[in-house]
């Protein structure tokens, strides 16, 4: 029996669990081996996810289960992500997804977003979560290494309304050595696919020595799909197998980026305490239209709103974007 999820199509006959450890084959059909477990779940700030062109300035529930299906050496999420799976069921939660929307409701949340691992490892029960928070018009967004098969982003298409993909890396030997993958093919094309019918927005954590020579490839290639897919280039701190790697260079990536501010209309450079790189720009007239305060490591804040209607005050242009403005209290009296 294979396991058509992600590419790795693992075979899981004999009671393997393949390169996740979170499938398993069960009277000839692919079965998760821990439905409606969640590691964790919590309120955040959108901006904070990060999410900057999707209902800003709402409140957000994070969700994440365990395990994942690329193997990165400086992941920051290893306790959850590569752990055994099965040696940590003990210490998460259980709910039902009616259970688990009806906390998001109780929480005063606008949407609800998985951002911790992968949701490839958890798609039938994110597709029960979903169908459940469509009833209750909470939409649902995540972030996503998007090394899934085809199916299994049309899925996921069904289940997500917004995205933020993570584009690690371009080259084969980047993928291979520090992603655990053959190759970044099947995220390039899913990308593709995503983004003509979903909002997304794109990751890519810059590694000092590694990646940051491929800005310039990165922003070629996300222009190319769509100059206005916000991409935030995110200052990398590695952790797990990388724990004595050189932090990345702010100026350095700086003087990289500034000249690609003409290839992509929204480009934001955070994870460090006082970006410049936070504020989302009219594209047409450089005019502030959203204003945020970055204070590193996933702290980000919206300070000031100034395009209501989604469009720049000063000369009209169409500012992307999923949703509108919403009030992080608007839905308090919900609890
Ligand atoms: S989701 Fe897991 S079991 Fe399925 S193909 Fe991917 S790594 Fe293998």
């Amino acid at each position: 029996m294979q396991c058509n999820f992600c590419e790795w199509r693992c075979n899981l006959a004999d009671k393997k669990h393949g390169v996740c450890r979170m499938y398993r084959e069960e009277a000839g059909a692919v079965k998760e081996r821990f439905p409606h477990k969640w590691c964790t779940y919590g309120t955040s700030r959108i901006e904070s996810l990060p999410f900057y062109h999707v209902y800003p300035g709402s409140r957000s529930m994070t969700i994440g289960t365990t395990g994942c299906n690329m193997d990165c050496r400086y992941c920051s999420n290893a306790y959850v992500a590569k752990e055994d799976p099965g040696k940590i069921q003990e210490t998460i939660y259980e709910f039902t997804p009616r259970e688990l929307v009806r906390m998001a409701e109780k929480l005063g949340c606008h949407n609800i977003v998985f951002n911790v691992n992968e949701p490839t490892m958890s798609l039938p029960s994110l597709a029960e979560v979903g169908r459940e928070a469509q009833k209750a018009g909470i939409p649902m967004g995540c972030l996503t290494n998007a090394y899934m098969t085809e199916e299994a982003t049309a899925l996921m298409a069904e289940i997500f309304s917004f995205f933020n993909i993570s584009l690690k890396g371009l080259n084969t030997g980047f993928c291979r050595d520090y992603l655990g993958i053959p190759g970044i093919g099947p995220v390039l094309r899913n990308i593709r696919r995503l983004a003509e019918t979903s909002h997304v927005e794109i990751t890519t954590p810059v590694i000092q020595g590694v990646n940051d020579h491929e800005i310039d490839e990165f922003a070629a290639f996300i222009a190319d799909v769509d100059r206005e897919i916000p991409w935030h280039v995110f200052r990398l701190l590695p952790e797990y197998k990388m724990k004595e790697n050189a932090y990345p260079s702010v100026e350095a990536i700086n003087r990289a980026l500034e000249k690609n501010r003409r290839v992509l209309s929204y480009i934001y450079f955070h994870n460090f305490i006082g970006s410049d790189w936070v504020n989302t720009l009219c594209p047409q007239c450089g005019a502030l239209v959203i204003e945020r305060f970055s204070l590193g490591c996933g702290g980000d804040k919206m300070g000031g709103f100034y395009c209501r209607d989604n469009k720049c005050p000063q000369c009209g242009y169409a500012i992307k974007m999923c949703g509108g403005w919403t009030d992080w209290h608007a839905k308090e009296g919900a609890r």
